[in-house]
Order: C-alpha cells, then sequence, then structure tokens
C-alpha cells in the first residue's frame, strides 16, 4: 500500500516530482483506519461510518469495476451507505453502475447517490449535446471512445446509461451525518457549476473533487461550458480557511498538515484572482481580447508548482474564459462580428500570395523558425482555400504535430493533435491515432 500523505509530503518540500502525482493505478491506500483512496480517473474516497461506506465519486466507466474491486479488498463487510458526486463529470459518475451493481450482488439496500442541484441538469444537458460530446472528448483525450466512454456505433452515449441521477441534492449547503460521521456539503461553483466540497470535521478532512487536481485549474477547457475562475478563487479561501489537517482531491495525491495544506490553497487562489483582475482591468479599458490574450500572463515560477504547472489546462485559455464570463461572444475586432466564409477569405489570400504553395510553404518557414502561432494561420489558409490539395494538407499535418509537440497542455495538444490527424487522412497518409 503506498504512503500517499508521505509522497505529496516531499513532493511539496522539494517542489518536484520524481513520477506522475495523478497516478492510476486503481490501487487502494489507507490513509487512516477509516478512509482510503483507489487512484484512478477519478479516485474514489471511501470512509468507513457506523452504518457503512461512503463513497466520494465513483470514477470513471473503464475504471468502475476495478475501483470496486479495490474497495472491497479492504473492506467487505460493510454495505455502500452513500455515494457523492462531487460534480457530474464523466469520470466521477460513470462508475455509477460497477457500485450498483455490487450493491446488487450482496442484495445490499440501494445507496443514497448525494450531489449539487445541478448535477441532474447537466446530465440532461448531456442528453442534449451526445454527439458534441464525444466529438471534443475524442480531441481532447485520443482514442477516448476506444478507451470505453462510448459503446460504439450509432448508440454512443457519453453519459453512460448506467450512471444515476442523484436521489437527494441540495443548492448551498447540506449538513448530514451519516453512520455517525458528521458531512458538511458546500456548493461552490469553480470547474463546474454543481461542484461540491464537503467537510468532515471528525477527521478535519475536506474532500475537494476537482477544486484541487495537481496542475494549473481547468477553468479555461476551449471545448467546455463556462469555467467560473473568480468563484474557484473564493471556494479556496473558504477551504483554506478551514483549518483542514487532511485534504482530499479527486485527482492526484492527498495532503496532510495544516499549513501545507493552507499554503497550497491559497496560493492557486491568489494565482486566479491575479488573472482575473489583470484581464477585467483590461477589458475595462476597451482593450480586444486578442490583445489580452497576447499580454496577461500568469509569473512563470508559479506555473513550475508541482500543482500548478499547465500540462491539462492553461493560464491563456483562462483568459478567454474570463472574457466570456464578463463579456460577450464579439472580440472586438470589427471584421469577426460578421465575418467572410473562412474559405472566401482563404481563397482571396492565397491568390494574392500566387498560390496555396505560397501560403503552405511561407508557414512551413514560419513553423522552422520557431513562430507556430502564425505558421498554423497560414496553413490553415492553404487548406480552406484548397480542401482537395494533398501536398498542402501533408505540410498541414506536420506543422500541426509540431505544434503539438511545443505546447505542454493536453487541451491544446489533443486539439493540434487531432488537426494534424485529419490532415494525415486528408493527404492519404497513415493515421496513427484513429479511433
Ligand atoms: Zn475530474
Amino acid at each position: 500500500m503506498a504512503d500517499l500523505l508521505a509522497l505529496s509530503g516531499e513532493i511539496l518540500e522539494t517542489g518536484h516530482s520524481e513520477g506522475p502525482i495523478n497516478r492510476i493505478t486503481h490501487e487502494l491506500s489507507e490513509i487512516s483506519d477509516e478512509i482510503a483512496i483507489v487512484e484512478a480517473f477519478s479516485h474514489s474516497i471511501v470512509f468507513r461510518t457506523d452504518d457503512g461506506l461512503v463513497v466520494f465519486d465513483t470514477s470513471g466507466i473503464p475504471s468502475g469495476d476495478r475501483v470496486v474491486k479495490a474497495i472491497r479488498g479492504w473492506n467487505d463487510v460493510d454495505r455502500f451507505n452513500s455515494l457523492v458526486y462531487t460534480h457530474g463529470h464523466i469520470d466521477h459518475v460513470g462508475g455509477c453502475g460497477a457500485f450498483l451493481a455490487d450493491v446488487e450482488r450482496r442484495s445490499d439496500p440501494r445507496p443514497e447517490i448525494i450531489a449539487h442541484e445541478n448535477v441532474p441538469a447537466r446530465f440532461d444537458r448531456y442528453d442534449l449535446t451526445n454527439g458534441y460530446n464525444l466529438v471534443i472528448n475524442s480531441r481532447q483525450f485520443r482514442g477516448f471512445i476506444k478507451k470505453g466512454y462510448g459503446i460504439g456505433g450509432k448508440d454512443n452515449h457519453f453519459l453512460p446509461k448506467t450512471t444515476r441521477k442523484p436521489d437527494t441534492t441540495y443548492r448551498t449547503r447540506l449538513e448530514r451525518t451519516i453512520g455517525g460521521l458528521e458531512i458538511e456539503f458546500h456548493h461552490a461553483r469553480g470547474e463546474t457549476d454543481d461542484h461540491t466540497w464537503a467537510w468532515i470535521p471528525e477527521h478535519r478532512a475536506i474532500c475537494a473533487g476537482d477544486f484541487f487536481i495537481w496542475n494549473f485549474p481547468n477553468a479555461g477547457n476551449p471545448q467546455k461550458v463556462q469555467r467560473y475562475p473568480r468563484e474557484w478563487a473564493a471556494a479556496m479561501r473558504a477551504m483554506a480557511g478551514q483549518g483542514a489537517e487532511l485534504f482530499l482531491p479527486a485527482h492526484g495525491l492527498p495532503i496532510a498538515g495544516r499549513d501545507r495544506i493552507r499554503g497550497v490553497l491559497l496560493e492557486v487562489a491568489e494565482t486566479l484572482e491575479t488573472l482575473v483582475a489583470d484581464t477585467l482591468a483590461l477589458m475595462n479599458e476597451g482593450a480586444r481580447l486578442n490583445d489580452i490574450i497576447h499580454s496577461v500572463k500568469v509569473d512563470p515560477e508559479r506555473l513550475e508548482r508541482p500543482y500548478l504547472k499547465p500540462l491539462y489546462d492553461e493560464p491563456e485559455f483562462v483568459v478567454r474564459n474570463i472574457w466570456r464570463m464578463y463579456g460577450g461572444w464579439y472580440d472586438g475586432n470589427p471584421a469577426h462580428l460578421k465575418p467572410a466564409r473562412d474559405a472566401d477569405l482563404a481563397r482571396e489570400l492565397a491568390e494574392l500570395s500566387g498560390g496555396v504553395q505560397n501560403l503552405a510553404e511561407r508557414a512551413k518557414k514560419l513553423a522552422a523558425s520557431g513562430d507556430l502561432r502564425l505558421a498554423c494561420h497560414l496553413v490553415e489558409l492553404a487548406t480552406l482555400a484548397e480542401p482537395g490539395n494533398k501536398a498542402v494538407h501533408a505540410i498541414r499535418a506536420e506543422i500541426y504535430q509540431l505544434r503539438r509537440e511545443a505546447e505542454s497542455s493536453l487541451m491544446a495538444k489533443g486539439i493540434f493533435g487531432y488537426a494534424s490527424a485529419e490532415s494525415l487522412d486528408a493527404a492519404g497518409e497513415e493515421d496513427p491515432y484513429r479511433d
């Protein structure tokens, strides 16, 4: 059994990690006699009570069975009393079916599922946007469908059909005593509008859901609905004020120690607050979105912290989300208000450049000199102007592959990698990432 608290302690002391912090081992580690974590995507955090187990998050559908098996290897006596969805993302609710199958196998009474009141609304939205969610997740996470998130064929379901809606929902705060264990559920907006963090006084513990992910906060995700950076920071401050001795996030390692917990929470809060303040200051001066994303930055030293690295999301995307939250979709460039078709503009520029080949060649030169942002614009114009041109697609594939390699965040890598694969396909070359 891994000593997760020692591991996180060492990482926070030294400021760096030898191995991955988000470990998807499907193994259970005991934090105390009454608390255990199964590390998966997401984790399940289990509390033993006098009347069965309370589990925070059910993990995703590909992990559910292994997570339940790991829990049963630790405790095969107690029933699942309650399942808590810290929010409705499928890596937290998708494993529900595996828990319910265990309940049925043991002929236990059905557990109560507890979540914020926006979780069922999210599930309804997933039904409305099922195809969109499958598309964007296969861009963000390569091989998404192959990994078991979709069922396959026409019946692809983003939200697994075995995931049950919560039985009990609340709006701002809920206090419950389950098998003698007092739990305070607190709602706050952050990564989502349906998030719960919980305070468990007996253990002086916080279950944080995705408010803390050992990565730069996922507050900018380019393909997802609104995130709430300012509210996220406020939630971090509220958690920092609890005096927790044990901090249990749904991804990455748990953290022990009052000062250490407070320190990391306040630093994440401050980072988000500064991003919001800097972005709003420029918005208030009337700046365009494009100017703002090129001028608002996070102190690079902060981005080196083991819990603020931009490996999943990144500050530039958060700036866009702040714009979207407080502004409209209009970016301040009047040509973008009612734009020409992309393909029409591309053909016009291709003609001015003396043909798409010139645009593509120039793109290649820019890429070679390291200006990948400009290179992508030019090669995109070239393919839009002549979508059937295989030579241009081959260049596009190469440039987006370079771009993918140069980026740090999974979100940028996913989208650029997908674009590269698209062009490999169009160029008639082998697509190594095809689902
Ligand atoms: Zn998550």
